[in-house]
């Protein structure tokens, strides 16, 4: 077994503290990455306080998040073929699934019909050992399940976001067609919104930020939006009533998404991308009005992820990063659910 060292919260205080745990050893399809950073999204904050127990996903304790992770190959099994000692490779939110099903197949992993192996608060495929995740120093996995980063990416820590950040807003606006004469909607400039933005704005769609933070206008702007819109006065969005083709929610907190609905255009999307805890509550006569449509979008498969870090490298896109130490973690999800966070927290682990 390989020892290694995280960083876990026991309770849903989600108080951090230095644990050691054992990773499996290399097997002839596994390689070993030195973990060099952990980004920290919304949903490691979501599961690390338990707040989706009540929609029948309760977290498993000691809980080590982190499924934004990069890092150098270290060790390589005698059967693996995509990865050598050195390569950089990436882990996302899962880390195994059944190979076997129908999604498994099509390379739509996240909805394996067993469940696939999340990369923390899971188990395996054995459905008994616990997962573990980035905060910490070392990862084993199937190379079939870590994807490819080249080396031509420079610095590291922008790439680890892309590993969820990145993937769940590249996947739907691939799907719902953004691109030149399309207006895109984001909402809420966080860790999702902002690769929303700049992906957006990559695959050539006219960008509109909408935010609760007035002091974000100018980084929008610079991550390449070409509007930005102040939501908490509902003024703002009367005019825009109609105009959208796609708006991707990425909020965290509970909130109204009716007003988004009223400013989709014909045949409009909106994709619900953010797992606020609480359910929302949506009137028909919003809908078919326009034959409109309400999506939901959840991380990407293998090849779409993979898909998404070559788009990413060809276009320079990488996430806006504070780096942090681990001490900082708290701070760190503090200031994420007070909004403050441009853009994502990244926990160097080289330097921990
Ligand atoms: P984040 O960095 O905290 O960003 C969320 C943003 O939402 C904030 O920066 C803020 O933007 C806005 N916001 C926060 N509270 C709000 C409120 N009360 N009303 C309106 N807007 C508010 O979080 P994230 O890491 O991007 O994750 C966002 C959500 O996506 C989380 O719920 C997470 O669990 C979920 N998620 C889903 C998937 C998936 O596959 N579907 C993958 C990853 C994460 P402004 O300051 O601009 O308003
Ligand atoms: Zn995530
Ligand atoms: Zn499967």
């Amino acid at each position: 077994m390989i020892q290694t060292k995280g960083y876990a919260t026991h309770d849903s205080n989600a108080k951090f503290s230095e644990w050691e745990f054992e990773r499996r050893d290399v097997g002839p399809n596994d390689i070993l990455i030195d973990i060099e950073y952990a980004g920290i999204c919304h949903s490691d904050i979501h599961t690390a306080k338990n707040e989706w127990e009540g929609v029948g996903m309760g977290t498993m304790y000691p809980l080590v998040p982190g499924h934004e992770i990069v890092g150098r190959v270290t060790q390589v099994g005698d059967g693996v073929t995509k990865f050598k000692v050195g390569d950089i490779a990436g882990i996302g939110c899962f880390v195994d699934s059944c190979r076997e099903c129908k999604p498994c197949v099509e390379g739509f992993q996240q909805f394996c019909q067993k469940m696939a192996a999340y990369t923390y608060s899971g188990t395996y495929m054995d459905r008994v050992t616990p997962t573990y995740g980035g905060y910490s120093d070392k990862y084993v996995i199937d190379e079939g399940y870590a994807l490819k980063v080249s080396d031509s990416v420079g610095d590291l820590a922008g790439v680890a976001p892309l590993m969820c950040a990145g993937i769940t807003t590249y996947s739907p606006l691939r799907r719902f067609g953004a691109g030149p004469g399309k207006k895109v909607g984001i909402v809420g400039l966080g860790g999702l919104g902002h690769m929303g933005v700049k992906l957006a704005a990559a695959m050539g769609a006219e960008v509109t930020v909408f935010s609760t933070s007035p002091s974000k206008e100018a980084d929008a702007s610079a991550l390449g939006a070409h509007h930005f819109v102040v939501t908490k006065d509902p003024a703002n969005l009367e005019p825009l009533a109609g105009t959208f083709d796609i708006i991707l929610d990425t909020v965290s907190a509970d909130h109204d998404i009716n007003p988004y609905i009223a400013m989709l255009g014909l045949r409009g999307t909106l994709v619900v991308v953010g797992v606020p805890p609480s359910p929302n509550s949506v009137h028909s006569f919003g809908l078919i009005f326009g034959n409109k449509s309400i999506a939901g979008s959840l991380i990407g498969g293998i090849p779409e992820t993979q898909e998404m870090l070559d788009f990413c490298a060809e276009h320079g896109v990488k996430s806006e990063v504070e780096i942090i130490k681990p001490d900082y973690i708290e701070t760190a999800y503090d200031r994420t659910v007070k909004s403050d966070v441009r853009y994502r927290f990244v926990i160097d682990m080289q330097n921990a």
